[in-house]
């Protein structure tokens, strides 16, 4: 019998093992019971090769989660991979019922919003299977300019100069006033400005990949991209769209326009298609990377199994070195600002006709040189001897090109908890290639200790407060989980809650 059994309890072990569990015990913390979002008891056991989140609701009982199917990666996650936590400019409410009842941003939260993600409507021109926000073409709700500029202003109030904001909805490109929110972020100190988009308008309207690129530089585009067939786009959007990506890709190319791909990774779906989907996007000159995001249980996820969809960080990485070999398991690195949540891979591309080719970068860089606090640059010659002699070589090898965009922003510009590298003055941002994994806790996967570092904050829509990502879709998003935060708030300060006794020696 293993922990995963219902029906385990000490007298199991006594009799099969005598006293002996069949796992490490790494730690204790406390996470969500899926079914009622009651904070529980947990612990993170680590069990034939893989890690679980074990925990115990008092009235529903255990549950277990796998967290990682690599301890190595894990260990180095939780023991290597960690700096001094950087902090908002402001905090938006005080501490009252406990994390995480209590967004946001509380003064018990560990890390500023690394990208500060604005939405401007729930209306959507697709209806995806999968969509985080529950958007589709039926929601006809749309935010007026004056809660978007209320949002920005709330973005800058906690971020000083914010590092990226990205402009997300529902589809925000069907924003009757788009142009005019894009505007308004220009007035603001944002360094870079991204629009999360399902490219149907870039490939459908003549023109409008032009408007946008004259936003250039500091923009990018985040393109909805989940593979190279219909199968897999209507399994996952619910519609052939395939073409119409091309299309999109067609116009961002032409115009120069930097473009993120990003990938919604679902088992059994397109986890085979990560491999093809980084070919793929090395092929486009407009491409920059590619986001790797695995699937988590938010809103509305049709027929969505937590144990059989649902792949851990991980396994992506591993899945990606095995489908693009170019990258090895060294090349993948944690962020050190969120390293539960986020992995990151670096290459340079070739110039001309080797724009295509990877010479990956990060397995060059030592931890120390990421974790470095100090002035969170590096500094390419000079006072930062740690840069290895291999990096160095490489960035002289390619240091021929001139870009768009300054050097020192490129491999921080999508990670500001990155270090920036300098002096490297011929090397632009069109020579920079960057995979990014990013996992979304969700209610099975949340705990209390990896949600205060989500670094991905989202503005309420009032602008009055900033509110994590990851707790922003269990429990702020729409009225119906607002109203659950309420009755659960209500049971924690008053301690009414049914208790069952479980798995008693
Ligand atoms: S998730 Fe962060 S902001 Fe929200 S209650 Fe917990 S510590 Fe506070
Ligand atoms: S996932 Fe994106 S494209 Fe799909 S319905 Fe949601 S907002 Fe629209």
């Amino acid at each position: 019998m293993s922990s995963a059994d219902p029906n385990y309890t000490d007298a199991n072990y006594k009799e099969e093992r005598r006293n002996k569990r069949p796992y490490l015990f790494y730690s204790a913390t406390r996470a969500l019971c899926s079914k009622c979002l009651l904070v529980c008891d947990a612990k993170e056991l680590v069990e034939d090769g893989k890690v679980y989140l074990w925990k115990r609701c008092l009235q529903h009982g255990p549950e277990r989660v796998l967290l990682s199917d690599d301890v190595d990666y894990f260990k180095l996650c939780r023991e290597v991979y960690l700096k001094p936590p950087e902090q908002v400019e402001q905090y938006n409410t005080g501490v009252k019922y406990g994390c995480p009842y209590d967004c946001g941003i509380c003064p018990d939260h560990e890390q500023h919003g690394c990208v500060s993600l604005v939405e401007v409507t729930d209306h959507c021109n697709l209806r995806c299977p999968t969509c985080f926000a529950s958007s589709g073409p039926e929601r006809q709700t749309v935010r007026s300019m004056e809660q978007i500029e209320a949002m920005l202003d709330r973005v800058v109030a906690n971020e000083g100069t914010a590092e990226v904001v990205q402009i997300s909805g529902g589809e925000p490109t069907t924003h009757p006033q788009f142009f005019d929110i894009l505007d308004a972020c220009r007035q603001r100190p944002i360094k870079h400005l991204m629009v999360n988009t399902n490219g149907l308008r870039i490939a459908r309207e003549q023109g409008f990949a032009e408007r946008l690129a004259q936003y250039q530089p500091g923009f990018e585009i985040y393109l909805q991209f989940d593979g190279l067939t219909d199968e897999i786009t209507q399994d996952l959007r619910g519609a052939d769209l395939t073409e119409i990506k091309y299309k999109a890709i067609e116009r961002l190319n032409e115009v120069g326009l930097s473009t993120t791909l990003v990938a919604t990774l679902k088992r059994d779906v397109n986890d085979h298609a990560i491999g093809q989907i980084i070919e793929f996007a090395a092929k486009q000159p407009a491409v920059r990377g590619v986001t790797l995001q695995p699937i988590h249980d938010s809103g509305r996820n049709e027929d969505f199994n937590p144990d059989a969809n649902r792949f851990p960080l991980s396994e992506v990485r591993r899945r990606l070195v095995e489908q693009f070999p170019t990258f090895t398991a060294a090349d993948v690195l944690p962020v050190p600002c969120n390293p539960d949540s986020i992995a990151m891979a670096y290459a340079l591309r070739g110039e001309g006709d080797e724009h295509s080719t990877l010479t990956p970068l990060t397995r060059y860089i030592p931890p120390e040189v990421l974790l470095d606090a100090g002035g969170n640059t590096i500094v390419y010659e000079g006072d930062k001897p740690l840069l290895g002699a291999a990096m160095k070589q490489i960035f002289e090898t390619f240091s021929t090109s001139h870009g768009p965009e300054g050097a020192g922003n490129a491999l921080r510009d999508l990670l500001c908890c990155l270090p920036q590298v300098e002096a490297m003055p011929n090397l632009g941002y069109e020579r920079v290639f960057r995979i990014i994994i990013m996992a979304f806790l969700d209610k099975h996967t949340l705990d209390l200790r990896s949600v205060r570092k989500s670094c991905v904050h989202v503005p309420s829509r009032d602008g009055s407060k900033m509110i994590p990502l990851d707790t922003y879709n269990i429990f702020y998003r729409d009225e119906p989980e607002r109203q659950h935060l309420q009755q659960l708030r209500q049971i924690t300060t008053t301690g009414l809650r049914k208790t069952q006794t479980y798995g008693a020696v």
